[in-house]
């Protein structure tokens, strides 16, 4: 599935989501969804924003936060928060299955992708009869770098 497969299918989704619970269909929400699938990795909101308003979008703060909260209600992205750090989002339509772990010294954030969080997954799905929308997993730790950095 190439870009512009995946920019119509999402719009689609979205679309969708807009009518079922009878909003409009502003492009302004548009714009900002086909911004938002335009971004690989994490990002937070303010960046977006300002990212936006230097590209010359017509798109209020109040829009952005509100629409963003739209994506997050309809799964077509996924709120993150790392640690002490402000809200990060990433897109999830077509992106790999991942996890994260974040270093509470530095703040990085690095992605694994382990197939047994799915069997898992699968597992409590079957156990306790539910159907599984979403699992949120994080690690906390020390990274090597600032192990390292500690002993010298
Ligand atoms: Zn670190
Ligand atoms: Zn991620």
């Amino acid at each position: 599935m190439g870009c512009k497969e995946i920019q119509a299918t999402v719009r689609q989704i979205f679309s969708n989501y807009i009518e079922k619970k009878g909003l409009r269909k502003t492009p302004e929400r548009f714009a900002i969804l086909d911004e938002v699938y335009a971004r690989t990795g994490h990002f937070d909101v303010e960046t977006l924003y300002i990212q936006m308003k230097n590209a010359s979008y017509q798109v209020s703060r109040a829009t952005l936060y509100n629409t963003m909260d739209l994506l997050i209600d309809c799964g077509l992205i996924v709120k993150h928060q790392f640690g002490k750090n402000i809200a990060q989002f990433e897109k999830t339509y077509r992106c790999r299955q991942h996890d994260h772990i974040i270093c509470t010294s530095c703040g990085k954030v690095e992605e694994y992708c382990d197939p047994r969080v799915h069997e898992i997954e699968n597992t409590v799905a079957q156990v306790l009869d539910y159907t599984i929308t979403k699992h949120s997993l994080y690690f906390y730790g020390i990274c090597s770098d600032c192990r390292k950095k500690n002993k010298t």
